[in-house]
């Protein structure tokens, strides 16, 4: 499988988000920089978005199913783990997200596993790999198996920043907005309300590129 997957450089992985939102609105990129609506975004792709408690913590965030295949949920109310038949083409997002209200985590999830799509749905879809994209690298628990799967979950945290987090519209909203805040902190709190990301996702974005 390994030969099959593609890394791209920052600069591709930047014109591939551009592209993805220029297509679902050309304004978003042009226009006062806003929330990036990701989740509307996964519609007008065609893809399916699922809740599902994806285990009996929320230790895991997302999966994108390639494929149509059974996929291994936890049944919250009778306690035990499941299998479901899910749709090729279906983002399953865990409902721990949505227990906890936590938004930014959650809009988090989307544009990773939005990003799996775009870049990895020819490697898995057909192959026996399908719905094997069950690894999001937010938590430090996450343990991933080799260096492909740690350079394929890389590959998706940086489309999925470039999606959400456009750089052209964070430097434009940081020297409209965040470069007159009063301390950095009060910068990446402005920014991140800017974009409805969490405080965390937009202290990298900045530190990234050395705005902060
Ligand atoms: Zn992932």
């Amino acid at each position: 499988m390994n030969s099959d997957i593609r890394f791209y450089r920052q600069p591709v992985i930047d014109m591939l988000a551009r592209n993805v939102l220029n297509e679902y609105d050309r304004c978003l990129l042009l226009s006062k920089p806003k929330a990036i609506p990701i989740d509307d975004i996964i519609e007008s792709l065609g893809l399916i978005v699922e809740y599902h408690y994806l285990r009996n913590s929320d230790r895991i965030c997302g999966e994108t199913v390639f494929d149509a295949a059974e996929v291994i949920v936890y049944d919250m109310a009778k306690r035990r783990y499941k299998t479901i038949i899910v749709k090729g083409g279906t983002i399953i997002a865990d409902a721990h997200l949505l227990d906890s209200g936590n938004e930014g985590r959650l809009r988090f999830t989307f544009e990773h596993e939005l990003a799996h799509w775009i870049l990895h749905k020819s490697i898995f879809c057909g192959s026996q790999y399908s719905a094997a994209m069950t690894k999001t690298a937010i938590s430090e628990d996450c343990k991933l198996s080799s260096e492909a799967d740690r350079a394929i979950e890389r590959q998706a945290d940086m489309l999925g920043t470039a999606l959400i987090m456009p750089i052209t519209q964070v430097k434009k909203a940081y020297y409209a907005v965040g470069r007159s805040q009063s301390s950095k902190q009060a910068a990446i709190d402005a920014m991140a309300e800017i974009f409805n990301v969490s405080r965390e996702a937009m202290r990298i974005r900045l530190s990234t590129h050395n705005l902060i």
